[in-house]
């Protein structure tokens, strides 16, 4: 990456951490929602060596337009417009790749996620492969509160069939993934 993109990377951090603010992830600590897209931000550049500026930008922005929920939700399609005009058209291609139709049952987008994989643009699968990544991590040290081991197990099993879409795309991640899957299965044996 640029020194001249980091500007533009910094500002991604605060917008999503506006847009996330009264969010929680599902852990029982309620872990602030914000360092979700920040491990995808460790996990593509500090251990996967990733640089591509829209690529991290676009992690940091990946659950923006999906998952922002809360009072101060604004309509999705001004968070497009926003997200458009701040971090560009190519960052939003990456962000809308990684988002889910929510019109859809739960089961139909977590079908769709599967039959989509292979076919999103690059940059998207790097960013779906460190979600999948970060989530199967916080699912072996944190679990969502009241999950049962057999829930965990098929998050993680269709874990595995999404990323089974995105492999060739990127081995360091890839590997990332599968240490991720080994480890939670330690963690959690069914
Ligand atoms: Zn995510």
């Amino acid at each position: 990456m640029d020194t001249l993109e980091l500007p533009r990377l910094i500002a991604a951090l605060h917008y999503a951490a506006h847009q996330h603010r009264d969010q929680r992830r599902k852990d029982e600590d309620e872990t602030p929602y914000i360092n979700h897209p920040i491990a995808l931000l460790h996990i593509l550049n500090v251990e996967a060596g990733v640089t591509d500026a829209d690529v991290l930008i676009g992690a940091v922005l990946h659950d923006v337009i999906e998952d922002c929920s809360g009072p101060h939700q604004m309509y999705i399609e001004d968070r497009r417009e926003e997200i458009r005009a701040r971090f560009g058209e190519s960052v939003l291609v990456l962000v809308e790749a990684v988002t889910d139709d929510k019109t859809q049952t739960r089961d139909e987008r977590k079908q769709r996620q599967v039959e989509h994989a292979a076919h999103i643009p690059h940059g998207a699968k790097l960013i779906k492969l460190a979600d999948k990544t970060a989530n199967l991590r916080d699912i072996a040290s944190m679990p969502p509160a009241g999950w049962s081991p057999e829930k965990i197990e098929d998050y993680a099993d269709w874990s595995a069939r999404v990323v089974a879409g995105l492999r060739g795309s990127h081995a360091g991640l890839e590997e990332l993934f599968d240490e991720a899957w080994a480890a939670q299965t330690r963690a959690n044996p069914g």
